[in-house]
C-alpha cells in the first residue's frame, strides 16, 4: 500500500487526531481533534509534513501521485461542502495555510479566499448581494497571490509592497484615507490594476484557472518552510529542519460578511497572569488578519456578551469542552460567519512564567492534572522571570508623582524594564551589542522584528492587542512587553515620538511596566522579584506574596519527585545564606582563591606568591590562616552540617599579581621590596598557557606548604564549629587531577593534618578527600583515581575546555559562529555537549563506580545549573548537581522534570544507586 499523504478533517470526524502532530503540523492535528470532537470546523484536508521533504526532493514540485491525493480530497471536500471550486454557481473558496509540528506565529505563508477569478467573482456577488464584500475577497486574494505566490512582496521590510502602493494611489484619486471608503468599484479596479502590476513585473497573466492557483499555493506554503524568518525562528527555538511543515486546505469562512460576522482570538485563561478567566480579543466584521495585525484595536471578549450573546455562550462552553479534553490553556481562533461560529484553530496557549506557574498548580487543585504533569509543564528557565527585576516602588512612585507616567498600554509581558529609546529593530541588536539597554519602541512589530526583539530588555507598541505579535513573541521570550499603547505618535523617520504634549528622542530613557501597562519616561531603578523579596531580602512575609506562594509549591512538588541533590557554588556566607534560601542541600564548590580577593587577604597572598624561600613563603601562609579559617567557619556555621566541598587553590599564581607598572610599583613600596624585584618575580611566573600550565594540584605539590595551610585552616575551622556543637562535613577537594599519584601526594597532605588538627585540638569530625574530574586523563584513568578518590566532581568548564582543545576565555569569537554554523548544536561551554564531554563523564562514572560502588559523584561547572545538562547529570547517575545561588531553583525542577520525564532510566539508576550504597565500605 502506498503512503497516506492527505488527511481528510470536517463535517463530525476525521482521519487524524492530535497525536499526529509531526505527520500533521500542530494547526491539522488540531483541526482533526476538533473535527473529532464534533466542534465546528470548517472542512478540509492537510497534506502532510513528509511531502514537504518529497517537494524539497523533487525540485520544488508537488509528485504526481501526491496531486492526485489532493484532487481526491478535494472532491471529497466539494461534496460535502457542496460547493465546487471554479463553479459559475456555487464556487468553492479555500484558504492554504502552513502548519508545523512547532508553532511558528507568522513565520510561513498563508493564501486566503484561493478559487476566485472572474466567474467565480460574479457568483460569489450574486450568492452574498454584497459586491463591495466580494471584491475586497478578491482584491485580497490577488494581493497575497502576488506577493506570495509570484514573488511581489519586496525582499526589505523598507520597500512598500507594490499592491499597496496602488491602493494609496487609489485612495488619493479618490480623495480618501481609509479603506473602508473604498467603495465595490473602487475595489473592482484595484482588482484590475493589481493584476496588470502582476503581468508588468512577471510577464505572465493572474491564473484564472483554480487548479493552477492551488498548486502555486500549496507550493508557496512548503517554500516558506525555507524562508529567512523561518529559518531564524527555528534556530532560535531549535526546531529542526527536517521536519517540515504540513499545509491546510480549508474552507473558508468570512468574519467580514457584515456585522453579524466576525472574527477573534482567545486563550482559555489569561495568558499573562494565569487567572482562569475567557481572555481573548474580537472584531466584528473583520477578518482574522485584522485582530492579530495590529490595524484595529480590538475589543475584550466579554464584550461580545453583548454584540452576540449566542456565539459567545458557544465559544464559553467550547473553551469548557476545550480545557477538558487537552488538559490545559487553549489559544484558539475563531470566525462567525453570518451568526454561524466556526473554529478555525486550537492549540496549547503560549503563557508567561507567572502564567504557566499558576495554571499549572490551579489545574492540580482543579483535578485536571497530576503534580508530575504540572512540573514537566514548566521549563526551568522560565522560572527566572520570576527572579527578575521588579520597579522600585517608591522610585516609581515618586515618578508617577513627578507628572512622568506618560502613558499606559496593554500590560503583555510582566516585569520590569529600563532602557534607551530605539525605533527599529537594527538599531535595537546594535545597541545592546555595545552594551547599551533598550526599549524597542515600534509602531506594531512584525516576524522580521524578533532579533531586535530579543535583544531589547523591553518592547512597547503603539497599536495592536494581547494578541498581537508584540504581545505573543514578547511573552514567548519572556521580554517586558507594553503593547497597544495608542498616545505614542511614533515618526520612525525622525525616530522620536509624541506622547500628549512631549516628544521623546532616540536614546532617552523610558521605563516599561509590564505588569500593569505604564509607560514611564526616565530611567527608574529595578527592584528584585517578589520570590526574591521573600527569600533573599525578607522584605515580604510569605502570606503577603501570592506569586511566591505558587512558586513555593512548585518547589516543593520538584523535591519531591527529583533524585538529584541540589548543591551550590558559594565562597562567602551570604553567598551561602542566599543558596540555603533557594533550596541548594551543601556546597558543591568553593573556590578558595576567591577568598584571597576579600579584606586583608591579597597583602599576605602577594607576599606568599614573591616569597623567595620556603621560610618566607611559609610566614606569608600563616598570616593567610586565621583568615582563612575565620572564613570556612562563617561557611560551616551558615551551612549547619550540610556537605561543604572546599577545593584547595586553583588558578595560576600569577593571576593574583598586579601586571601594569604603577601597581607593581605600588606593590613593591608595600612590602618594602624594589620595583625591580616585584617585576621579575611577575615576568618569571608569566607563563603562554597559563591555564595548562602551573596550576590547580601543580600548585599544591611544589609548594606543600599552600595545601598544608589550606587543609589546615578548613579542619582548625570545622573542629572550631564542631565544639559549638554545629554538625560539620568538609569535604577536601583537589584540582586539576589526572594522574591519580598528583591525588595520592595530596591526600596524604590533607589526612596527616586532619589527623594532627583532631589530635590538637581533641575532636573528631567526618570529612572526605576528593578530586575534581576536569582533565581527560582523569576521566579515562578513574578507576584509578577512584582508589584515592572518595568524590569526584565533575569541572566541566576545563572538562570542556580540555575535551574540545577551546579556551574558554578565548572561544567567543569563533564558538558564535560554529553555533551559527551548528558544528556545535549550543555553546558546549554552557550545555554539556554530551556526544564528547558527556561521554568522557559516562567513562567516568561507569569507572569510578567500578573502583568505588559507594563514590558520591557531582558537578560544579556552569553547566550545573543548565537544565539540559542537569538532566544530562541525572541521565549518567551523578548525585548531584552544584550552581550558582540563583540558578538553584531552576536545577530543583530540571532535576525533578528529568525524573519525571525519564522515568524508567531514573527508576534503574536509583535501584543501581541503592544496591551500590549498600555494598559500600568506606575507604579510608
Ligand atoms: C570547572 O573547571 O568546571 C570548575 C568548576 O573549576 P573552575 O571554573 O574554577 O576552573
Ligand atoms: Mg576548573
Amino acid at each position: 500500500m502506498s503512503p497516506k499523504y492527505v488527511y481528510f478533517f470536517g463535517a463530525g470526524s476525521a482521519e487524524g487526531n492530535m497525536k499526529m502532530k509531526d505527520i500533521l503540523g500542530g494547526k491539522g492535528a488540531n483541526l482533526a481533534e476538533m473535527a473529532g470532537l464534533g466542534l465546528p470546523v470548517p472542512p478540509g484536508f492537510t497534506v502532510s509534513t513528509a511531502v514537504c521533504d518529497l517537494f524539497y526532493k523533487n525540485k520544488k514540485r508537488i509528485p504526481e501521485g501526491v496531486k492526485a491525493e489532493i484532487e481526491k480530497n478535494l472532491k471529497k471536500l466539494e461534496k460535502t461542502v457542496g460547493q465546487a471550486l471554479g463553479d459559475a454557481k456555487n464556487p468553492l473558496l479555500v484558504s492554504i495555510r502552513s502548519g508545523a509540528r512547532a508553532s511558528m506565529p507568522g513565520m510561513m505563508d498563508t493564501i486566503l479566499n484561493l478559487g476566485l477569478n472572474e466567474k467565480t467573482v460574479a457568483a460569489l456577488i450574486a450568492k452574498t448581494g454584497n459586491p463591495r464584500f466580494a471584491y475586497d475577497c478578491y482584491r485580497r486574494f490577488i494581493q497575497m497571490y502576488g506577493d506570495v505566490v509570484l514573488g511581489l512582496k519586496p525582499v526589505k521590510k523598507e520597500d512598500m509592497d507594490p499592491f499597496e502602493e496602488i491602493i494609496e494611489r487609489k485612495k488619493h484619486e479618490r480623495g480618501i484615507k481609509s479603506d473602508v471608503d473604498l467603495t465595490a468599484e473602487d475595489l473592482m479596479d484595484l482588482t484590475i490594476r493589481f493584476k496588470a502590476a502582476i503581468k508588468e513585473k512577471t510577464g505572465h497573466d493572474f491564473p484564472e484557472d483554480p487548479m493552477k492557483q492551488l498548486w502555486g499555493a500549496v507550493g508557496a506554503v512548503f517554500s516558506s518552510w525555507m524562508n529567512d524568518r523561518a529559518i531564524a525562528y527555528r534556530k532560535m527555538y531549535d526546531i529542526p529542519e527536517s521536519w517540515g511543515t504540513a499545509v491546510n486546505v480549508q474552507l473558508m469562512v468570512f468574519g467580514n460578511m457584515g456585522t453579524d460576522s466576525g472574527t477573534g482570538v482567545a486563550f482559555t485563561r489569561d495568558a499573562a497572569t494565569g487567572e482562569n478567566v475567557f481572555y481573548g480579543e474580537y472584531l466584528m466584521n473583520a477578518q482574522g488578519e485584522d485582530v492579530v495585525a495590529g490595524t484595529r484595536t480590538p475589543l475584550q471578549i466579554v464584550e461580545m456578551k453583548k454584540d452576540d450573546p449566542s456565539s459567545y455562550a458557544q465559544l464559553e462552553k467550547i473553551r469548557r469542552i476545550l480545557e477538558k479534553h487537552y488538559t490545559d490553556m487553549m489559544d484558539i481562533e475563531f470566525t462567525i460567519q453570518q451568526g454561524k461560529l466556526y473554529m478555525l484553530q486550537c492549540r496549547v496557549g503560549k503563557r508567561t512564567a507567572f502564567a504557566a506557574i499558576k495554571i499549572a498548580v490551579d489545574m492540580v487543585g482543579e483535578k485536571l492534572i497530576s503534580e508530575k504533569e504540572a512540573l514537566s509543564r514548566i521549563e526551568p528557565d522560565q522560572l527566572n522571570q520570576l527572579l527578575r527585576p521588579i520597579f522600585d516602588p517608591a522610585e516609581k512612585a515618586a515618578t508617577v508623582k513627578a507628572g512622568r507616567l506618560i502613558a499606559k498600554g496593554l500590560n503583555a509581558g510582566p516585569g520590569a524594564a529600563s532602557g534607551r529609546l530605539v525605533f527599529n529593530s537594527v538599531d535595537a541588536e546594535a545597541w545592546a551589542a555595545r552594551g547599551e539597554k533598550v526599549i524597542l519602541t515600534r509602531i506594531e512589530t512584525s516576524p522580521e522584528d524578533i532579533k531586535g526583539m530579543n535583544a531589547a530588555e523591553g518592547i512597547l507598541t503603539a497599536r495592536g492587542g494581547m494578541t498581537s505579535h508584540a504581545a505573543l513573541v514578547a511573552r514567548q521570550m519572556g521580554r517586558v512587553c507594553v503593547a497597544g499603547c495608542g498616545d505614542l505618535l511614533i515618526d520612525y523617520a525622525k525616530a522620536e515620538m509624541a506622547v500628549k504634549s512631549r516628544t521623546l528622542r532616540e536614546g532617552d530613557w523610558i521605563s516599561i511596566d509590564g505588569t500593569t501597562g505604564e509607560v514611564l519616561e526616565g530611567r527608574v531603578r529595578t527592584k528584585p522579584s517578589e520570590v526574591l523579596q521573600v527569600l533573599i531580602e525578607k522584605t515580604l512575609a510569605p502570606k503577603d506574596a501570592p506569586v511566591y506562594q505558587t512558586f513555593a509549591k512548585i518547589m516543593s512538588w520538584a523535591d519531591k519527585f527529583r533524585t538529584l541533590k541540589i548543591r551550590t557554588n558559594a565562597d562567602q556566607p551570604d553567598q551561602s545564606a542566599n543558596a540555603l534560601a533557594f533550596g541548594a542541600e551543601g556546597i558543591g564548590l568553593c573556590r578558595t582563591e576567591h577568598m584571597f580577593f576579600g579584606e586583608g587577604k591579597i597583602g599576605p597572598m602577594r607576599e606568599m606568591i614573591l616569597a623567595d624561600t620556603l621560610e618566607a613563603r611559609k610566614a606569608a601562609l600563616a598570616k593567610l590562616l586565621p583568615l582563612q579559617r575565620h572564613d570556612f567557619a562563617g561557611i560551616f556555621k551558615e551551612m549547619n552540617g550540610r556537605p561543604v566541598t572546599i577545593r584547595t587553590i586553583d588558578p595560576p599564581l600569577h593571576e593574583f599579581l598586579p601586571h601594569d607598572e604603577k601597581d607593581q610599583r605600588a606593590l613593591a613600596e608595600q612590602m618594602g621590596l624594589t620595583y625591580e624585584k616585584v617585576k621579575a618575580r611577575v615576568d618569571s611566573l608569566h607563563e603562554f598557557n597559563p591555564m595548562l600550565g602551573f596550576r590547580g594540584c601543580r600548585l599544591g605539590i611544589i609548594y606543600p606548604e599552600i595545601t598544608a595551610m589550606q587543609a589546615r585552616a578548613i579542619f582548625e575551622a570545622a573542629a572550631e564549629t564542631k565544639k559549638k556543637k554545629i554538625p560539620v562535613e568538609p569535604e577536601v577537594m583537589i584540582p586539576l587531577v589526572g594522574n591519580v599519584k598528583e591525588l595520592a601526594d595530596q591526600e596524604k597532605l590533607v589526612r596527616q593534618t586532619a589527623a594532627d588538627v583532631m589530635k590538637e585540638q581533641g575532636v573528631k569530625f567526618p570529612y572526605l578527600v576528593g578530586t575534581m574530574i576536569e582533565i581527560p586523563r582523569g576521566a579515562i584513568t578513574a578507576d584509578e583515581i577512584a582508589a584515592v578518590a572518595e568524590f569526584f566532581s565533575f569541572g566541566t568548564n576545563d572538562l570542556t575546555q580540555t575535551t574540545l582543545g577551546v579556551s574558554r576565555d578565548d572561544a567567543a569569537r569563533f564558538l558564535v559562529p560554529y553555533v551559527d554554523r551548528e558544528i556545535y548544536a549550543k555553546d558546549p561551554f554552557e550545555v554539556i555537549d554530551r556526544d564528547g564531554v558527556g561521554k568522557l563523564m559516562k567513562i567516568a562514572v561507569e569507572k569510578g563506580r567500578s573502583a568505588r560502588p559507594g563514590i558520591k559523584l557531582g558537578i560544579c561547572g556552569e553547566h550545573g545549573g543548565e537544565p539540559s545538562s542537569v538532566e544530562f547529570c541525572h541521565l549518567i547517575g551523578l548525585n548531584y548537581v552544584s550552581c550558582s545561588p540563583f540558578r538553584v531553583p531552576i536545577a530543583r525542577l530540571a532535576a525533578a522534570r528529568a525524573a519525571i520525564l525519564n522515568a524508567p532510566a531514573a527508576k534503574k539508576a536509583a535501584s543501581a544507586k541503592k544496591k551500590a550504597a549498600k555494598k559500600t565500605t568506606k575507604k579510608r
